[in-house]
């Protein structure tokens, strides 16, 4: 029987092996038995003690003196609560020049009226923006589509200069549109401000125009991507997917797509329950689907990076970044405490604050469940008011009914909205919650390939994550 104490860390079986993993995401690949080993105190000497040992899964002095650097690396890994909310979406209208089947915003027609933020909102808004006390401030502009207001982006900008030469914050500025009309003078606004440009690209034209609901929306997309390049270097544009149903059945076809327009990587996104994707109505199937196509086009990646080619998952990437590196991420998806009002808001067009996009997409619904208040109120009645709190009851997996034993935690994130809109309840039940059945199946994927293939795809996955 040997001396020592265990540290936190939990197991799970995959291929025929038992992952250990720590709270850090640091991980261990051992044989079927070890855990039991290790409660045991049956675990023998050698390279694999010494390795539990040195990784923080088990120590040989009570208070271990490696305690502080734990504590450091547990800091850095929640290190996104450091600088509190950096991400600030501006929902400048619902006013959108396309027809997508699957919007999940409840756009309005291009000419509507009366769907649009003022410019005092946005000026109150910009001013609640500096009040966030992060050292980084990113400025997002979406719709709609927002390049249909031009002037809003101008005024947001330059409202946010002005009172940037007191505060000294680094700002970025982010505009997600569909490029259908880049004219010269956005993007002129935009090589001023050095704006970057996310656009939306769902695959080659039989899927896109599809899903966009135009005929010559693809065509489009691609001019504007190619002119948004030229205008303003390939670096300044990046584009995301959305994964409707046709898509489920082109996995390789949209990779190859994304190859062939020059991107190097791919976000392979699901489709989400809000707007017009709400009415699909078997969304089980949809989701096991989902994960199916996401395990076949990653699949394809990896092939195509083995034959020399360097492009990248995105969504694997935020995964393995937590699995490979001490660091943390900025995606609020997958973070715990949960990304809402943590490193994301939301200024919607309406003039309320709401806690995410996804919170905005319900209150078209007439769910306001998640509206914090108004662009006018004071910051912390609406950043710390009665939602926030609420929120906070039920916002990190590590307190979580069902996450809270779940191995692969440390990997995944809360989602109180998502369990909001599809369960009815914040908290969320996890047995039959659709989020959880997603990430779950996509990280233990990751993490099979790796003890099945690691020798193959650790060298790629580490070149994701640099
Ligand atoms: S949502 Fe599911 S996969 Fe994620 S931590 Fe919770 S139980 Fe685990």
């Amino acid at each position: 029987m040997r001396n020592y104490e265990l540290l936190p860390f939990n197991f799970i079986t995959i291929s025929n092996h038992e992952v250990l993993i720590n709270e850090l995401g640091d991980f261990i690949i051992t044989p079927i038995g070890t855990a039991r080993s290790i409660v045991d105190h049956t675990i023998s000497d050698g390279d694999l003690y010494k390795s539990l040992v040195a990784n923080l899964f088990i120590t040989e002095e009570v208070l271990p003196s490696l305690l502080d650097i734990y504590a450091s690396r547990l800091r850095t890994k929640k290190g996104f609560l450091d600088d509190k909310t950096s991400l600030h979406i501006f929902v400048l209208t619902l006013r959108c020049n396309q027809n997508c089947t699957y919007c999940q915003a409840t756009s309005q027609e291009e000419l509507s009226k009366h769907c649009s933020m003022s410019i005092e909102d946005m000026t109150a808004s910009v001013q609640m923006m500096f009040q966030s006390p992060s050292p980084h401030l990113t400025m997002e502009f979406q719709g709609g589509e927002p390049s249909l207001e031009i002037d809003l982006i101008r005024h947001g900008i330059e409202t946010a200069e002005e009172i940037n030469k007191v505060e000294n914050r680094k700002l970025t500025y982010v505009l997600c549109t569909n490029c259908r009309t880049l004219s010269d003078e956005l993007l002129e606004l935009c090589k001023q401000h050095s704006i970057l440009i996310s656009t939306s690209l769902d695959g080659p034209s039989y899927i896109h125009n599809k899903n966009r609901g135009r005929e010559d929306s693809y065509e489009k997309t691609i001019a504007g991507i190619n002119k948004a390049r030229h205008v303003l270097g390939n670096d300044a544009i990046s584009a995301l997917m959305t994964t409707s149903e046709l898509a489920l059945d082109y996995p390789k076809e949209i990779v190859d797509e994304y190859v062939k327009d020059g991107f190097n990587g791919i976000f392979l996104r699901a489709l989400n329950p809000y707007g017009l994707a709400a009415q699909n109505d078997d969304w089980k199937n949809y989701n096991q689907r989902f994960v199916e196509f996401y395990k076949t086009a990653l699949d394809y990646i990896i092939e195509l990076n083995m034959q020399g080619l360097f492009f990248r998952e995105e969504y694997a990437s935020i995964i393995l970044r937590k699995m490979l590196t001490p660091y943390t991420t900025g995606f609020v998806d997958l973070q715990s405490p949960a990304g809402t009002i943590n490193s994301v808001i939301v200024y919607n067009y309406d003039g309320y604050v709401y806690a995410s996009d996804e919170s905005r997409m319900l209150a078209e619904i007439r769910d306001f469940s998640f509206r914090l208040g108004k662009v006018t109120d004071r910051y912390g009645d609406v950043f710390c008011g009665s939602v926030a709190r609420k929120m906070g009851k039920v916002w990190a997996n590590e307190v979580l009914a069902g996450c809270s034993s779940c191995p692969i935690k440390t990997y995944c994130g809360a989602d109180p909205v998502r369990h909001h809109s599809t369960q009815g309840d914040m908290y969320g039940f996890r047995p039959t919650s659709m989020v959880c059945e997603k990430n779950k199946a996509i990280i233990e994927h990751l993490l099979s390939l790796i003890v099945e293939r690691g020798c193959e795809v650790l060298p790629i996955f580490r070149r994701w994550v640099k």
